[in-house]
């Protein structure tokens, strides 16, 4: 048992405790450990992929488990896993972090990684997205834009999908109880997507400030994956062959701090997630809030939509009287120096204590 005092972020509760596993604000007659910082309830990544293989095999449980805790090391206590070839499920136990599972990538052939997704024509989306969301725990992931290679120099970032095809998706996830997110870098995918009323859009980039108001009144989820976005120059010196997605990726990075300015100032439901994998010890969500602070996002929206706010969106409970315990602390406060996320003092998960 232990008795959480400081700053508890999320809350108008100056004190807390836990007691067999859960959160109470009301005091145990029992002796509790003192835990004293500033309380966070615990991080989510609403982007990584613990279960997916850049190569032709599966990763093995071993390695899902090894990812699984480089997230709790950083406080990370929720994952929403944006598409893997291997269900993680059966590798799931206490003292790992929650999954949030979404099936594999629906992509088309050629037109995303190899090996990640299920490559579909379009007239199979429809019954395919029904077939991922019976996979996971009630989201899919599409890839909604990717570089179409077959026009030579004039290749560019270009929708896979036809406008109706994807409504058509949509509903059916929607009429089987999930939700939709999608990756999306180009800006000529946007309108079909909040059209097709999906609930989160991955990454982004290509959005225009009409597009993100749109966004937020129609209450999707907006994740902005700043360290995936920083690597767009990278993308781009290997894309020679193909100046004019070349040049466009280099233009979205140029303007990324002015186009994450533009989502904090419509009051974009931000969630955070790290569009990690086998990287994510060293890649994870703690550097995705480091790269979001030094891209400008003020530290108290960074931690807000990481923690209470992005659990909320996400359907998880923070704060509440007999929540379960998914906590992170700190020594000092994040929000004046973000690099205390790369330090956690302790992370709870349903109460359990790490480290122990
Ligand atoms: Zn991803």
């Amino acid at each position: 048992m232990y008795h959480l005092s400081g700053v508890l972020r999320g809350t108008s509760h100056s004190e807390a405790w836990v007691v067999d596993g859960r959160v109470t604000f009301i005091p145990p007659a029992q002796k509790t450990t003192e835990v004293h910082g500033y309380v966070y309830p615990g991080l989510v990544d609403a982007h990584t992929h613990p279960g997916l293989s850049h190569k032709n095999e599966p990763v093995t449980d071993g390695e899902i488990r090894r990812r699984l805790e480089a997230c709790r090391a950083q406080g990370v206590t929720h994952i929403r896993e944006m598409g893997a070839q291997r269900d993680v499920a059966p590798v799931l136990r206490d003292g790992l972090p929650s999954v949030i599972r979404a099936g594999r990538h629906i992509a088309r052939p050629m037109r995303y990684l190899r090996y990640l997704a299920v490559e579909i024509e379009p007239r199979d989306l429809p019954a395919e997205v029904v077939r991922q969301v019976e996979r996971g725990d009630g989201w899919v992931k599409i890839v909604g834009d990717w570089i179409d290679r077959s026009d030579g120099a004039d290749s560019d970032l270009r929708p896979l999908w036809p406008p109706e095809v994807l409504r058509d998706a949509v509903a059916a996830v929607h009429a089987a109880g999930g939700k939709v997110a999608v990756h999306t870098f180009a800006r000529e995918t946007i309108d079909s997507l909040l059209d097709a009323g999906v609930d989160s859009i991955e990454h982004g980039t290509g959005m225009t400030r009409d597009q993100m108001i749109e966004a937020r009144n129609r209450g999707v989820l907006i994740d902005p994956t700043v360290r995936q976005i920083r690597t767009f120059p990278t993308i781009a010196a290997r894309a020679g062959k193909y100046p004019r997605y070349r040049a466009r990726m280099l233009a979205m990075n140029a303007t990324r701090r002015e186009h994450l300015a533009e989502f904090v100032a419509v009051g974009s439901n931000l969630v955070m997630g790290s569009d990690t994998a086998e990287d994510v010890a060293e890649g994870g969500l703690a550097t995705e809030l480091m790269c979001a602070a030094a891209d400008g996002i003020p530290t108290s929206t960074i931690m807000a939509a990481a923690s209470s706010a992005g659990r909320q969106l996400l359907g998880l409970p923070s704060w509440d009287e007999g929540a379960p315990a998914d906590l992170v602390v700190y020594a000092k406060d994040p929000e004046a120096d973000i690099a205390q996320v790369m330090h956690p003092a302790a992370v709870f998960l349903a109460g359990k204590r790490f480290p122990e």
